[in-house]
């Protein structure tokens, strides 16, 4: 594996490398989820480019980036044993040199969810993705349906702004106990890592309603806040049926295809998780055909 650090060796090296190119961009603390990116990407391109990055505009004064988890020579160890290409590790100063001043805006889909309560966050995903994006010109991007309302930013994100690439999204990866890996779920301490379980059993006790003919979305919202509730370490943030194309909270029964989310506080740590219904959409490729795309 070749490690970059300067945007110049960057370049270089991405024009070295040969066919079609995929990009997993990820803030590092890896693990299985990031792994199975990798291993999708390999899967469908010649050569692989992954970049570790705790972007800083992404993350709000209040928030976790000053002890957001990192050990990079593991990272590093991570990807060569996958077999990535090349790895890009940028310093902050490099990415947004003295005197940066421009920012990405995407504006209804990043208004709801995670936007509502992380105030600036798709402007700094949504600028750091397209930098990476011009800075790697990579033929298709990979990421997680775990963060879904990343991947509709990011696909409305890439029509307005003509990005000549495909956007692809992976299956959520997930503990034994349904918990969706995260890199932050190292902020928890062992009872709440117990508790932390609460979100995908939340989410199953909707989905089995829905495929029991429960359609009314108002109902599978107060079935996930039930389960919530009754775990007392958890704190919910928002629950969450949206169409899953638009983002849009429905209000009426039975439009598909639809996202169950949802965000809660466990401890120090702030936990997200997410299904698409119906739930064959879960399975690989089914996320990249409806999440943000235009009906
Ligand atoms: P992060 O390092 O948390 O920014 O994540 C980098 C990429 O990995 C993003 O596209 C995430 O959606 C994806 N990702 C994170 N956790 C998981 C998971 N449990 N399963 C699949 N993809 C994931």
């Amino acid at each position: 594996v070749q490690v970059v650090e300067a945007i110049e060796a960057l370049r270089i090296a991405r024009h070295q490398l040969p066919g079609r190119v995929g990009l997993v961009p990820t803030m590092g603390a890896l693990h299985a989820g990031h792994r199975s990116l990798v291993k999708q990407a390999q899967a469908e391109n010649d050569s692989v480019i992954t970049t570790i990055f705790v972007n800083p505009t992404q993350f709000g004064p209040e928030e976790d980036l000053s002890n957001y988890p990192h050990d990079l020579s593991s990272d590093l160890d991570i990807f060569r044993d996958a077999g990535v290409d090349l790895v890009f590790v940028p310093d902050r100063f490099s990415i947004y040199p003295p005197g940066y001043q421009t920012y990405i805006e995407v504006e209804d889909v990043s208004q709801g969810l995670e936007g509502a309560y992380r105030e600036g966050h798709f402007r700094g995903v949504a600028t750091i993705v397209a930098k990476l994006f011009n800075l790697i010109q990579p033929d298709v991007a990979y990421f997680g349906q775990k963060d879904a309302q990343q991947v509709v930013v990011i696909r409305q994100m890439v029509r307005d702004l003509n990005f000549p690439l495909d956007i692809a999204v992976c299956p959520t990866v997930r503990e034994p106990d349904g918990l969706a890996m995260s890199s932050r779920n190292a902020y928890l301490k062992p009872a709440e890592r117990i508790a932390a379980s609460v979100l995908h059993r939340a989410l199953n006790a909707a989905a089995s309603a829905y495929e029991g003919g429960q359609r009314n979305p108002k109902m599978l919202r107060e079935i996930m806040h039930d389960v919530l509730q009754a775990e007392s370490l958890a704190r919910v943030e928002y629950v969450s049926v949206a169409d899953a194309k638009t983002l849009r909270e429905l209000e009426a029964s039975s439009e598909e295809p639809a996202l169950l989310s949802l965000a809660v506080r466990i401890g120090e740590a702030r936990l997200i998780d997410n299904m698409l219904l119906p739930l064959s959409l879960n399975e690989l490729g089914g996320a990249t055909t409806v999440l943000g795309q235009v009906s």
